[in-house]
C-alpha cells in the first residue's frame, strides 16, 4: 500500500495535531499547508532530533562517566552539523547561516547538561538497560493498521526485553516526572500500532527527551487506548468534511490559518 493510500486513514500526526488545535486538521487535511517558521528554534529542534537519534551509540562508545560521555556527545554533535543540511536540504534551502549559527550554538550549550543526565541514567539502572531503551531496532518505520484505521511512524522501534516498544524523541522541555499528557496519548496511538504490526500486546514504550538526554518509561493505560480511539473517529470525521469550533486562543497568534479560519461553527460542532 503507498504513502498516499494511507492518507485516507487518520494519522499519529493528526491525532496530535487535533490536541493542538481540530481546526488545524480540517485546514491541513484541505491541503492547506501549516508552514513551520524556519527559525533558530526549528533548526534547534531538527538538530535535537537527529543528536538524539546517537544518544545508545553514545552511551555505548563512552565510559561510563560524565567526561567520557561528553567526548563522544561531542563527536555526535560534530557528525549532525556536518550532515543536517543535507538531511534538510527542502527545509535549511534559504535559511540565512547565521540563523544555522544561532541553533548550532544553542544546542553546543545543551551537551553538558545531556551528559550529566545520560549518566545519572547510567548510574541509577545500568548501561546495557539505557541502551536497550533507546537502540534503534528500527528507525522511523511507517506503521499502518487496517483493523485500527490508524497509521503512525514512530522515530524508532526498540527491543526492550524481547519486546518490540515505540520510542518517540521529543525537542520540547521534559516534565519533573513522567511525560506530557500529549506525550503519553502518542505513545498509547504508537504502541496500538506496533501491537497490530508484531502481533503481541505492547504494554509500554519510551519518550526520549532530547534537550535534557533524558528517557521517561510510559506505561499504556486502557484509558490512554480509549482517548486514541475517541480521537481517530473524531479526526476522522473532520476529514469527512465537519469544521470543528474555532479555537481562540495564543495558539492563533502564530497560526498561518488566521488569515482564513475565521467561519463560525455549527451549533453540533460546539459539542464535538
Ligand atoms: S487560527 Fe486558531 S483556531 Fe484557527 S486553525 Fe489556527 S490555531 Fe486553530
Amino acid at each position: 500500500m503507498s504513502i498516499a493510500d494511507l492518507k485516507l486513514h487518520a494519522n499519529v500526526s493528526e491525532l496530535l495535531l487535533y490536541l493542538k488545535c481540530p481546526r488545524q486538521v480540517y485546514y491541513t487535511y484541505r491541503e492547506q499547508t501549516l508552514m513551520p517558521n524556519i527559525s533558530s528554534g526549528y533548526i534547534e529542534h531538527m538538530m535535537l532530533k537527529e543528536l538524539a537519534m546517537g544518544y545508545a551509540d553514545v552511551v555505548k562508545k563512552a565510559k561510563p562517566t560524565k567526561e567520557s560521555i561528553l567526548e563522544e556527545l561531542s563527536a555526535e554533535f560534530k557528525r549532525v552539523k556536518d550532515e543536517l543540511d543535507f538531511i534538510y536540504s527542502t527545509e535549511l534551502k534559504n535559511v540565512q547561516f547565521n540563523v544555522i549559527e544561532t541553533a548550532q550554538k544553542n544546542v553546543f550549550d545543551l551537551l553538558d547538561d545531556i551528559a550529566t543526565n545520560i549518566s545519572d541514567a547510567i548510574i541509577k539502572s545500568n548501561k546495557d538497560e539505557v541502551i536497550q531503551s533507546i537502540v534503534h531496532h528500527r528507525t522511523e518505520p511507517v506503521l499502518h493498521s487496517e483493523r485500527l484505521k490508524l497509521t503512525g511512524i514512530p522515530s524508532a522501534i526498540v527491543q526492550y526485553n524481547e519486546k518490540m516498544v515505540p520510542l518517540t524523541i521529543r525537542t520540547g522541555k521534559c516534565p519533573e516526572k513522567g511525560v506530557w499528557g500529549n506525550d503519553r496519548l502518542h505513545i498509547a496511538a504508537l504502541s496500538m500500532l506496533v501491537e497490530e504490526n508484531v502481533g503481541e500486546t505492547v504494554e509500554f514504550g519510551f519518550v526520549e527527551y532530547a534537550k535534557e538526554g533524558k528517557i521517561r518509561k510510559v506505561k499504556v493505560r486502557p484509558e490512554d487506548r480509549r482517548q486514541v480511539l475517541k480521537i481517530r473517529d473524531r479526526v476522522d470525521k473532520i476529514k469527512d468534511g465537519y469544521l470543528p469550533e474555532r479555537k481562540e486562543g495564543k495558539i492563533c497568534e502564530h497560526c498561518n490559518f488566521t488569515q482564513f479560519c475565521t467561519t463560525k461553527s455549527t451549533l453540533a460542532s460546539k459539542f464535538f
